[in-house]
């Protein structure tokens, strides 16, 4: 085949050598490119549509697991959800009897529980011990406590309350006063409630106020507002260990504090601080919330509270004969 010159001719050698530059420059990286962006969609795509069988296989696995678990739980017939280590419940609020007759271990009355307390509310409600007469609360009279709720022999006469105030002088009864202002300006500092969660800051906690009252003991605040009377430190210590368990100079001043700042309950027929009670004291709440899924003499070992679920790990568990 013969070759026609004027084919050569008919381009200018400037653009006849174009194109192949254009191909040496810029194809090269144009097929780098092309290969990263395959590269990248190819990745992508096995990402997200293993990431979607990872899940689905993940979720297959955790319903063979729960089946599992559900059949594993379903062996027992008696699952208790209250483990008490001692051979009856109620810790200190337990109530037994003397010569027959009942009476409290530990804890001996309720008081009646205010807004800051709507389960205690609940329960009594629940219980039948409250009810809403008129749209006014209103306590089952049998176990509300009404005055005359103690007595006090003193100087050889009864008086009615537990602090002297018959047959002791102006400078005991001044202290009395004087600790009457000293608990309504702490009350004043910082609230206190029953329970005391029902005021406590989310951030902080427990105020500042009544941190610094929870460093020191009872009796050494009360030392440090001079209040040394005698009769008052008698009441003041008496109290402590009947609500506590243990006295001014082992109780917080916190505690202290608490006892006499932290009861507001009322209701139409009571008295304003008025407590509910029962011949075997708390005692009678336990008997009454006692279910047939309470374990006795059993040890919790250990209970793992599991992210916001209730559900817990339990072990270490002495099993009685037969359960
Ligand atoms: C002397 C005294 C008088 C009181 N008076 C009053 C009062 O008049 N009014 C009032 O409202 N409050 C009163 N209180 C306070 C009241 O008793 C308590 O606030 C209340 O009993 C607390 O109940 P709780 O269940 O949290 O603890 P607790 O009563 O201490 O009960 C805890 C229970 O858990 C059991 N236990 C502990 N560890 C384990 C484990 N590992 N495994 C299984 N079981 C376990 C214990 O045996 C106990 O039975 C008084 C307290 C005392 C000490």
């Amino acid at each position: 085949m013969k070759c026609d010159p004027n084919l050569y001719r008919a381009a200018p050698p400037s653009l006849a050598v174009k194109p192949r530059l254009i191909r040496h420059l810029f194809l090269p990286p144009l097929i780098i490119a092309l290969m990263i962006g395959l590269g990248f969609i190819g990745f992508w795509t096995s990402e997200h549509f293993g990431i979607r069988s990872l899940g689905e296989n993940g979720q297959r696995q955790l319903e063979l697991h729960a089946r599992a678990v559900e059949s594993e739980i379903s062996k027992y017939t008696y699952l208790p959800s209250l483990l008490e280590l001692e051979d009856s419940a109620g810790g200190n609020a337990r109530g037994g009897t003397v010569g027959g007759i009942a009476c409290p271990l530990g804890a001996h009355y309720l008081p009646l529980p205010t807004d800051d307390a709507p389960e205690v509310q609940d329960l009594l409600e629940e219980l039948g011990l409250r009810q809403r007469v008129a749209g006014r609360w209103q306590y089952d009279e049998r176990h509300l406590c009404h005055s005359p709720q103690e007595r006090l022999y003193f100087e050889r006469e009864w008086q009615e309350g537990l602090l002297p105030v018959q047959g002791v002088g102006e400078a005991t009864l001044e202290q009395y006063r004087r600790f009457s202002q000293a608990v309504g300006a702490a009350s004043r500092a910082a609230r206190f409630t029953m329970p005391q969660f029902a005021a406590l800051d989310a951030k902080t906690g427990l105020a500042p106020a009544h941190q610094a009252l929870d460093a020191m003991t009872f009796e050494a605040w009360l030392q440090q507002q001079g209040l040394d009377d005698a009769h008052l430190r008698w009441y003041l210590d008496y109290c402590c260990r009947d609500d506590y368990g243990a006295g001014t100079a082992r109780v917080s001043a916190w505690a202290g504090i608490h006892y006499f700042a932290g009861r507001r309950g009322t209701a139409a027929n009571s008295e304003q601080n008025a407590v509910l009670t029962w011949p075997q004291g708390n005692g009678f709440l336990v008997d009454v919330n006692e279910t047939g899924e309470l374990l006795l003499s059993a040890l919790l070992g250990r209970l793992e509270i599991v992210g916001k679920s209730s559900s817990g790990v339990i072990e270490g568990v002495d099993e009685q004969e037969g359960n």
